[in-house]
């Protein structure tokens, strides 16, 4: 890693502890205050904080920009590919990317039982739905049974 950051980073916090008195807690957040500060201004990764990367390929697997525990929601799911919400993703990354569901979670080596591409309040209605319409064709076909 940046090396000449770490330094810099030794630097700057030798001599601002001689000045001021520091805990150890705090002078580690210093560490990595002024770590990240530096790091930033030379465009180098952070050392803690959200992996707002730019979705670095390896090997034909992406990596997601957004932590995948934020990808499936009640309300939506997040389209890896482009960032955008919404309740299911299955016609938007065929139509925006030309991708199958196979193809997008092998892009980015997702679970697809564990990152679906609906968010959770639509998987639950499906199965609602699903339910009704069993009993529902259940009654349609005994009426229809009946003779006329
Ligand atoms: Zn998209």
């Amino acid at each position: 890693m940046a090396t000449e950051v770490l330094k810099l980073t030794a630097q700057i916090v030798i001599s601002h502890a001689s000045m001021s008195e520091l805990t150890s807690t705090e002078l580690v957040d210093e560490i990595k205050e002024v770590y990240n500060a530096l790091a930033s201004l030379e465009g180098g990764a952070l050392l803690e904080g959200p992996e707002l990367a730019k979705g670095k390929e390896v090997e034909g697997v992406k990596k997601p920009s957004i932590p995948l525990k934020d990808i499936v929601k009640e309300k939506y799911v997040v389209c890896l590919e482009c960032g955008k919400k919404m309740r299911t993703l299955k016609a938007h990354i065929r139509k925006a990317h030309n991708l199958m569901p196979k193809e997008y979670f092998k892009r980015f080596d997702l679970d697809p039982k564990k990152y679906p591409l609906v968010c959770k309040e639509y998987s639950e209605q499906r199965r609602k739905l699903a339910v009704e319409k069993g009993l529902g064709a259940k009654r349609g076909a005994r009426k229809a049974a009946k003779p006329a």
